[in-house]
């Protein structure tokens, strides 16, 4: 028998888990799955807690709901991957073999990264919404909450879903002018980017939004340390921005196990082949999802998109033939942007967010970089789509590599 290890059971592990469980051969491959958590947590969701919007129910069911049968489930951490013995020992002392190991170990946010954002405020008028605790914690400021500066800061890229931030501050100028406070209310977004996301069109088009819904915007602001006496954050270059309420995107950073097995860059992420999804180091480990240290966005449909690829690339591998090179660094994200409205991207490592139809050209029914009513349904349904179909590795009408057609070729 021949021993498949995935390690990791959030979006991409179980995915992976679900399309290969049905064309590995059971009587030659024994597939095993390992994870430390019991729950699955529909990350996307996290965004709309503080708004009361979703409640945590909403985005928490057990993982074990999404795991194909067959599939051999540990539920322990893995305290460290030994790739020269092809093997990995959990922290209670037992070690598992591979032939082929599957890092879908993701990425978490790392506060105590920056300097003082921990030592007054914390959960008290410093939040995060990227943790279910950070969110449910917002979301009961919020309630009480009577106005005043609210700032949201993102320390460094890259981070998960990297138009989250963005997604936040629209809601917010939706959700304080829904509670009748929006004039009580300033909103401004930090980032160290030069603009409001990380390629230019979209930058452009989404800056203009920022200005429409008269939220402020400081670019290239790379934050040094937060003042919670002063309630002001400070950058390298010394500028300060003022918050009555802070809510950060920390430094996220791939999983601590990662930095335990010598096997990760500076910011704990695995180098990987940029167009197969193999390790960079290591000919049996491949890597998907957040774990990854590739220029695509961090996001649950670039992991799906991965998967079809390993999934090729793994039964290839095992028949000793080579490679296919066909990740494109495919991402497609819904942006909420209030007022029951939403913008769709669709890009990959080469062409950026450009105008149009999607998924069928011409007619849609989604438009891209365009401010829509059914992109905003579109995202609402996506919860749906996720737990029935995305995790359990359903096929979907969107191919892995990006497609051209229904773009409109815009100059940057
Ligand atoms: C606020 C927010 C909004 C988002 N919005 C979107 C969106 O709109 N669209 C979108 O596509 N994506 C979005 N994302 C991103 C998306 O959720 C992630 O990109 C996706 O979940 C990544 O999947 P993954 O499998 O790589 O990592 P994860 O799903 O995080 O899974 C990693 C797993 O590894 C396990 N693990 C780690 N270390 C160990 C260890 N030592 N031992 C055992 N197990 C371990 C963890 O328990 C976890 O289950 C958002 C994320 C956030 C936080």
């Amino acid at each position: 028998m021949k021993r498949l290890l995935i390690l990791g059971g959030g979006t991409a592990g179980t995915i992976m888990a679900n399309k290969l469980a049905p064309v590995l051969n059971k009587s030659e491959w024994q597939i095993t799955l390992i994870d430390e958590s019991r729950l699955h947590y529909y990350q996307p969701g996290f965004l709309f807690i503080p708004f009361g919007i979703y409640s945590p129910d909403d985005v928490t069911k057990p993982s074990r709901d999404f795991y194909p049968s067959g599939v051999e489930v540990i539920t322990t951490p893995v305290d460290v991957i030994e790739p020269k013995d092809n093997r990995v020992r959990l922290t209670d002392g037992r070690q598992i073999g591979y032939d082929y190991l599957i890092i879908a170990t993701g990425c978490r946010i790392h506060p105590e990264e920056i300097e003082g954002l921990m030592d007054g405020g914390w959960r008290e008028n410093i939040f995060d919404f990227y943790t279910i605790e950070g969110a449910i914690a917002l979301a009961n400021y919020f309630k009480y909450w009577e106005g005043g500066r609210l700032v949201v800061s993102i320390a460094e890229m890259p981070i998960k879903c990297p138009v989250a931030p963005l997604e936040f501050v629209f809601l917010a100028d939706w959700w304080f002018t829904e509670q009748g406070m929006r004039n009580k209310v300033e909103i401004e977004l930090v980032t160290p980017l030069p603009g409001a996301f990380t390629k230019p069109i979209a930058s452009r088009y989404l800056g203009e939004f920022l200005q429409r819904k008269n939220i402020a915007l400081t670019t290239e602001f790379a934050i040094a340390r937060v003042d919670g006496a002063q309630k002001k954050i400070v950058s390298w270059d010394n500028r300060d921005v003022a918050y009555d309420v802070l809510v950060t995107i920390p430094t996220n950073m791939g999983a601590e196990v990662i930095v335990r097995s010598g096997m990760g860059d500076e910011l704990n992420f695995v180098p990987t082949e940029k167009h197969t999804l193999r390790s960079r180091d290591y000919e049996n480990v491949f890597v998907i999802g957040d774990a990854t240290n590739l220029p695509s966005s961090k996001a649950g449909s670039v992991a799906h998109f991965q998967s079809d690829v390993l999934v090729e690339n793994l039964l290839r591998a095992a028949e000793r033939r080579e490679l296919k090179e066909s990740y494109d660094g495919h991402a497609n994200c819904f942006i909420e942007s209030g007022f029951g409205k939403g913008v769709l991207i669709d890009f990959n490592y080469d062409v950026e967010p450009l105008p149009g139809k999607f998924p069928l050209p011409g007619i849609g029914p989604f438009s891209l970089l365009e401010e829509t009513r059914m992109n905003h349904w579109g995202k609402m349904t996506f919860r749906w789509v996720y737990w029935n179909l995305l995790l359990k590795g359903a096929e979907m009408p969107i191919e892995a590599q990006m497609t051209m057609a229904g773009k409109m070729r815009q100059p940057a």
